[in-house]
């Protein structure tokens, strides 16, 4: 199962390069390095991602996919519950967080890796580190519902170790998957960090001694909102 969740990632990243991989039983790490071309950060053509073409037909027959428009009908949802995470909301819909895009080739085959690793709505994160022409992913997937890889510790040590050698943290890629089954009506999918999602920079930063990266993304399998280390660090 390993070996073969090794060969899809190449597969679906079209190349070779080193490969490490940590196996908890239900979380993975990937490492894969590849050239840092210009048109990883370009808007992705969906068609050339089949899983992510069905996948995207598949929410969309559920619900509008704007991200605007999924940020406001959550924000509503949040109002009375989570009344403190309200801000955040309008700093992203008022375009002074961040800078929503449509999503680019490299989120879209880092997410589709997850579609081939996990059955149910689950999350990866990737941190992508850089050097010269170089990105170098550490790629880190569940396949447990809605739930985050936690393999941070084993990363951690990693991180530090290649950081040594010169490799740059240029950014922390995550997804928010939709959810359709929420009891409270809540269907996710909304390109804002979240609370846990704020503690987590910070623990990176505080327990593991990492640096915070260039770059912060998060995509919902349709856009990517991107936001810079200045703006990550004025998140609380
Ligand atoms: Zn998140």
């Amino acid at each position: 199962m390993k070996i073969l969740f090794c060969g899809i990632l190449i597969g679906i990243l079209g190349m070779s390069g080193e490969t490490r991989l940590v196996d908890d039983g239900h979380s993975l790490i990937r490492v894969v390095e590849i050239p840092a071309e210009q048109n990883l950060l370009e808007s992705a053509v969906v068609e050339n991602f089949p899983p992510l073409q069905k996948f995207r037909e598949d929410v969309s027959a559920k619900t509008l996919t704007d991200p605007f428009y999924l940020l406001r009908r959550q924000r509503v949802l949040f109002e009375t519950k989570f009344k403190n995470e309200v801000p955040v909301f309008d700093a992203v819909l008022d375009e002074k967080l961040g800078t929503i895009v449509p999503m680019r080739n490299l989120e879209a085959q880092l997410l589709e890796a997850l579609f081939q690793f996990s059955e149910v709505p689950s999350e990866f994160q990737a941190f992508i580190l850089r050097k010269k022409d170089s990105y170098r992913i550490y790629w880190l997937g569940s396949n447990r519902e809605l739930t985050p890889p936690r393999t941070e510790n084993v990363l951690a040590s990693l991180l530090k170790d290649v950081m040594q050698e010169g490799w740059t943290f240029f950014s922390h890629l995550h997804n928010h998957p939709f959810i359709f089954d929420n009891p409270f009506n809540d269907i996710a999918g909304t390109l804002i960090p979240s609370g846990s999602d704020r503690t987590h920079m910070k623990n990176l930063q505080k327990d593991h001694g990492l640096p915070l990266p260039e770059e912060m993304w998060i995509t919902n399998g349709f856009h990517t909102i991107v936001m810079s280390r200045e703006e990550i660090q004025q998140l609380r």
